[in-house]
């Protein structure tokens, strides 16, 4: 078995792995670099049959999780290659489609399940759901020639769903030869590796700021981080608020329609359709799209009375229309994404707008990648014969962390 990382090697995603077996060959991820603007056209990385589905001996694309940085290039894989995604993953894709330009319809070929192995071509491959702040996530076990290769995809130990790592570590896929590990967290200029903020703590600080709010509390994340949403309804029902999200993130925990998730049927659940996605409904003419929050809907005037005993959980862009309606005086701004899109131009002119208004504005995240102390957790259970960066940015410090590291760049065969 040759592996051969497309890119990845050498930065935070764009991820793409291809991975050789007697002729036979599979894809891992084809994602767009994070240094692309969100409309960059991006080529595909050279591989036989990804953009042309001509050459029979390409068996399939693995998908390992739906961040646009494992997925974004795949408008450009033609049709007829055979592709692999988590089930949830596929239909939170097609959820944000009116939404998002993140949001595409797949039409995969077979789903990747928890710890249920696939024949692809040469391949047995053996997924594993994994704890990341992308939804439905999973490293992927990799088999041929009786060599085993461990792709980690993207994973961390302190979301909600920790007890999967938990579990990795206590029934590890043993023997690995190879695991090909995401290095977020390995950075070029290492800050001391502090011990990573959970979601447990961000929903205990959420609550603190929501307690000690008067009016409501405005949180802004991403729709697509689930975890996240549940940590917010969490923080939101230990201080007696209201959830009210926006109609994207609403769509998406309708459409996977999992009873743990909250969702729009939840007692203390109700949505507010901010303008900009109000539009989007009017022209794409599908009213049928309101109809599951036909009982939950809340317009600025109830925002405005309920304010203090509400949370918004919202797109960034929403800020302004609160602002004009009033809805956050006495109230805060909670930024709950990566900081560093604060300092992209849009989230600077926000961040005026609301010092202007005298709206109080807090940060409050938790990374979605793991720590460097639980990227050698992993390790440590693997006991592989190898470890190879991926997904950093500092692939050359690897071997400060780990033991029988082997860098390799991106565009070079290698065996597993
Ligand atoms: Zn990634």
């Amino acid at each position: 078995m040759q592996i051969k990382i497309h890119r990845g090697a050498h930065e935070i995603g764009g991820s793409c792995v291809e991975v050789e077996s007697h002729g036979s060959r599979i894809v891992l991820d084809v994602g767009k670099p994070l240094w692309a603007e969100w409309n960059e056209q991006v080529p595909l990385p050279r591989v036989a049959g990804l953009a042309d589905g001509s050459d029979p001996s390409l068996a399939g694309l693995l998908i390992s999780h739906p961040h646009m940085d494992h997925y974004g290039l795949i408008d450009q894989v033609d049709a007829r290659v055979r592709l692999f995604i988590g089930k949830e993953a596929a239909v939170l894709l097609k959820a944000a489609e009116l939404f998002s330009s993140a949001g595409i319809e797949l039409h995969p070929a077979g789903y990747l399940s928890d710890r249920v192995p696939l024949q692809i071509g040469a391949f047995t491959v053996t997924p594993f759901l994994v704890d990341h702040s992308g939804f439905d996530s999973y490293s992927l076990l990799i088999e041929a020639e009786g060599r085993r290769l461990f792709y980690s995809g993207d994973f961390r130990g302190h979301g909600r769903k920790a007890s999967l790592f938990k579990r990795l570590l206590d029934q590890p896929p043993l023997p690995i030869d190879v695991l090909l590990c995401e290095g977020t967290h390995i950075r070029r200029e290492q800050a001391r590796d502090e011990e990573p903020r959970s979601e447990l703590d961000v929903e205990l600080s959420l609550a603190k700021t929501m307690s000690e709010t008067t009016g409501a509390a405005c949180v802004i994340s991403s729709a697509q981080n689930i975890d996240r949403l549940v940590t917010v309804y969490r923080a939101s029902k230990r201080t007696g608020r209201t959830l009210v999200t926006d109609l994207y993130t609403a769509t998406l925990a309708h459409e996977i329609a999992r009873p743990t998730i909250p969702q729009p049927g939840f007692p203390d659940y109700k949505v507010y359709i901010p303008n900009r996605q109000r539009v989007l409904v009017k022209q794409s003419g599908e009213f049928n799209r309101l109809e599951f929050i036909r009982d939950c809907r809340v317009f600025p005037e109830w925002l405005l009375t309920n304010r203090n005993k509400v949370t918004l959980l919202m797109p960034s862009s929403t800020v302004p229309e609160l602002l004009r309606a009033h809805v956050l005086h006495d109230g805060a701004v909670i930024w709950s994404l990566w900081p560093g899109y604060l300092r992209e131009p849009s989230g600077a002119r926000m961040r005026r707008t609301l010092e202007e208004a005298g709206v109080p504005f807090v940060l409050d995240h938790a990374s979605g990648h793991a720590s460097v102390a639980d990227l050698q957790l992993l390790a440590a259970a693997l006991l592989p014969g190898r470890v190879v960066p991926i997904h950093t940015e500092a692939g050359d410090r690897f071997d400060e962390y780990f033991a029988d590291v082997e860098v390799h760049g991106d565009g070079e065969w290698w065996e597993v």
